[in-house]
């Protein structure tokens, strides 16, 4: 595990101010070093007419297939909307005990409930979804406890009711899985 960070891939621009808080809070939380990096997609190729959204199933495959000797973790993030059959939409969708994992910020802006824009509650619900989906990826399942960020969302009422931290039981088995790796 020795000088692999966890890699976000940039897949569109983002404003650095937010990112940099997220991976500030990120590493604050899981305790291993973050990398950003930029990564050119053409989202067209996983765009569903009928739904408006974007296959996170194939575009979570597309950062599996990718072979990074320095990353712990790999995670895709997006702009577009993201779905999975099974649901209207997702946060973020990340394969449990594995190494990759897709996150999207479209659900995650104010804007879109006709709010004003807040960029230091995106910069915390991006962050929770983050921790969240690492959590998945470092074997954790979903959690009872609801200001647990194990805590499943399904909106973003949700994500802002939850903490951005590990419940006690939580990090415990966190411990374990990290150490087992
Ligand atoms: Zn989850
Ligand atoms: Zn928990």
């Amino acid at each position: 595990m020795k000088n692999k960070s966890i890699i976000i891939y940039l897949c569109d621009y983002f404003d650095e101010k937010i990112i940099n808080e997220v991976v500030y809070k990120i590493e604050r939380t899981i305790h291993c070093p973050v990398t950003l990096k930029k990564f050119e997609i053409d989202v067209t190729n996983f765009y569903y007419p009928g739904r408006r959204q974007y296959d996170a199933n194939k575009l979570l495959k597309v950062f599996s297939d990718l072979k990074n000797p320095c990353a712990l973790k790999k995670i895709g993030l997006f702009k577009v909307d993201l779905f999975i059959p099974i649901l209207t939409f997702i946060f973020g969708q990340a394969i449990l005990n594995g190494d990759t994992g897709v996150i999207s910020k479209f659900r995650l802006r104010n804007e879109l409930y006709g709010l004003k824009r807040d960029d230091n509650l995106l910069a915390e619900r991006l962050a929770k979804v983050f921790i969240h989906e690492l959590g998945h990826m470092f074997g954790l399942i979903h959690c009872q406890n609801p200001g647990c960020v194990m805590n499943s969302s399904t909106y973003v009422e949700h994500i802002d009711q939850k903490d951005q931290e590990f419940c006690s039981k939580c990090r415990e088995n966190l411990g374990h899985n990290k150490l087992s790796n």
